[in-house]
């Protein structure tokens, strides 16, 4: 078996490039410590420990990493952004490069960023019912879709499956503002926001909708401003879709109920609210044992379970009366959908256990 030259920088960092796109991990982390480079791989959404560049070599690889990344090599007290063209590298995928200085030395994330056309709703995997609610959202000309769930619950892969929607329905203007875009889809007019540029959410959704969009794609609600635009675009006929960090679906409007201070414009304009979780699947290599193939995890790949509220007229007496918490999920809870996994053997008690809690 060839083994391959890490002997220099740039073959090591060649070589930690190619494992990560073999095995599917969507970052890399290179973290200086006092043995050296303490390298893992962001894999199904978690941090598994790959390998330790020793000393000198360790510096040497940073180093070339922010060479690729026209970042300031010398440079290790400031955070630094850079991207790296996958063709640089002979990569399949471009990279975008951020530097942190840390107690113990400096961490670089790079993150793999793939070009590879988003999943359709059906490729989502999201089960039967919950997709069938999106897909009727998304036909309608108005309302909003609120997506929710802890980071990396993947509501930014269901965004990209409903722009793919929206782009195959055809007919409809869609904008959106996100931080940052990830994939550019042709026929839809995407926007960065740009915080250190002044360019927020407010700031860049509001010169946005002068464009007179269909539909408005907000990646996030961080502040009330935003969720005030979002509600008021929802009610004068546009559809919007977007995120808010929340742990359910009555969490949700427990957080708008906050931000708006118009509760009846919040009751009028949400139509669907999406509670998600990726829930991780067993790797079919080992069973679950754990191989090179699943870097000893055991799991290999993800699939969304969600719980869905779509707002009707008995949702909105409910929310009116000030019952914001008691919303239910119309259809079958996470946990359901969860034990339903376990059942089918794609997943383990413990993957249940660490995504839903006791
Ligand atoms: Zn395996």
């Amino acid at each position: 078996m060839d083994s391959p030259d890490t002997s220099n920088a740039p073959a090591v960092v060649a070589d930690l490039i190619a494992r990560a796109e073999q095995v599917g991990a969507s970052d890399i982390h290179l973290q200086m410590t006092g043995d050296g480079l303490a390298v893992a791989f962001r894999l199904n959404g978690l941090l598994a420990p790959v390998e330790t560049v020793a000393k000198p070599l360790a510096e040497q690889v940073l180093g070339r990493v922010k060479y690729l990344a026209k970042l300031q090599t010398w440079q290790d007290s400031t955070p630094q952004d850079g991207r790296i063209a996958k063709e640089e590298v002979g990569a399949r995928h471009d990279l975008r490069v951020a530097t942190y200085p840390t107690v113990t030395g400096e961490k670089i994330v790079i993150r793999l960023f793939t070009q590879a056309d988003p999943p359709s709703l059906a490729e989502l995997n999201l089960p039967q019912p919950a997709r069938n609610e999106l897909e009727k959202f998304l036909r309608q000309p108005s309302g909003m879709l609120l997506l929710t769930g802890p980071a990396g619950s993947g509501k930014t892969t269901t965004i990209y499956s409903c722009l793919k929607f929206l782009q195959e329905l055809g007919d409809r203007h869609v904008i959106t503002v996100e931080d940052p875009v990830e994939q550019v889809l042709p026929g839809i007019m995407q926007t960065d926001v740009n915080e250190a540029k002044g360019l927020t959410y407010p700031k860049a959704a509001r010169h946005l909708l002068r464009q007179d969009p269909q539909v408005l794609v907000l990646g996030e609600i961080r502040d009330d401003e935003t969720a005030q635009i979002a509600v008021r675009t929802a009610l004068t006929g546009h559809q919007v879709i977007t995120t808010l960090h929340a742990g359910s679906v009555g969490a949700v409007f427990e957080r708008l109920r906050v931000m708006v201070p118009d509760w009846s414009a919040v009751v009028s304009s949400v139509a669907l609210v999406l509670n998600q979780r990726l829930v991780r699947t067993c790797c079919e290599s080992c069973a679950g044992k754990g191989c090179d193939s699943c870097l000893q995890t055991g799991f290999r790949g993800r699939r969304p379970i969600a719980e869905w509220t779509s707002v009707n007229d008995e949702t909105r007496d409910l929310l009116g009366n000030g019952g914001s918490g008691t919303v239910k999920p119309s259809g079958q809870n996470l946990r359901e959908q969860a034990l339903a996994l376990l059942e089918k053997k794609f997943t383990t008690e413990g993957e249940i256990h660490r995504i839903l809690g006791a």
